[in-house]
């Protein structure tokens, strides 16, 4: 499941974007403004930011830069009406990874998407691994032990979420923002997710990887201690 945070000002824009990119099954995430999508950005967990340039608060190039001086290496792909040249290399200097004009089609955004993603995955290694449990984000599969296991959508969203960290706790509030977006859902629906994600990832295996720490959040990780 690919998250998305889009930063962009005009609504119709956005809109359009959101609406296209979250029936492709992308996790969409917007902010408005540039100072928004820029707290957004640094607290988050991304794996594509489309940037637009002109932005109220905080362009889109401040925002880019401000980006990777905090040390934050997700991919940025930056929309604009401006096609001129000056524009592209102001945006690839301050840290852009790619670049489309407005207008563009919905499939040409996601293609770029797709490719800048596919890119920062190779870059990172692009599996991930706890104990015997691997995931590939790109083929969205997930194996243990060998033997590959069948997860709904929002139990793939929430153990990549957990095995990015891992063996670290993330907290409910940050699962429910991955699964749901800014202020969805609920926490009793976050637990029902969890024992259906626990049946499929350990009950038919030996070793536990799935920890529960009762009121802040869960954990994945070969051993139970912190
Ligand atoms: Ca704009």
């Amino acid at each position: 499941m690919l998250r998305i945070l889009l930063v962009e000002d005009q609504r119709d824009i956005a809109a359009n974007i959101w609406d296209y990119l979250e029936f492709r099954g992308f996790v969409m995430d917007h902010a408005a403004d540039g100072a928004n999508g820029l707290r957004m950005a640094l607290g988050g967990v991304y794996d594509v930011i489309v940037l637009d340039l002109g932005l109220p608060k905080l362009d889109g190039i401040d925002l880019c830069r401000a980006l990777r001086e905090a040390g934050h290496n997700t991919p940025v792909l930056m929309l604009t009406a401006r096609d001129t040249l000056q524009d592209k290399l102001i945006g690839f200097a301050e840290g852009a990874d790619d670049y489309v004009v407005k207008p563009f089609a919905m499939k040409e955004l996601e293609a770029r998407i797709r490719a800048l993603y596919r890119r920062g995955r190779l870059q990172h290694g692009d599996l991930l691994h706890v104990a015997d449990l691997t995931l590939d984000p790109v083929k969205l599969t997930v194996e243990r032990a060998g033997q590959t296991l069948n997860l709904t959508r929002a139990g793939f969203v929430l153990l990549e979420t957990l095995m990015r960290r891992a063996p670290n706790l993330v907290r409910h509030n940050d699962l429910a923002h991955a699964l749901w977006g800014e202020g969805g859902g609920d926490i009793a629906t976050l637990h029902t997710h969890f024992s259906v994600l626990r049946s499929a990832i350990d009950r038919p295996f030996e070793t536990r990887l799935l920890h529960t720490v009762h009121g802040f959040g869960y954990r994945i990780a070969e051993h139970a201690e912190a």
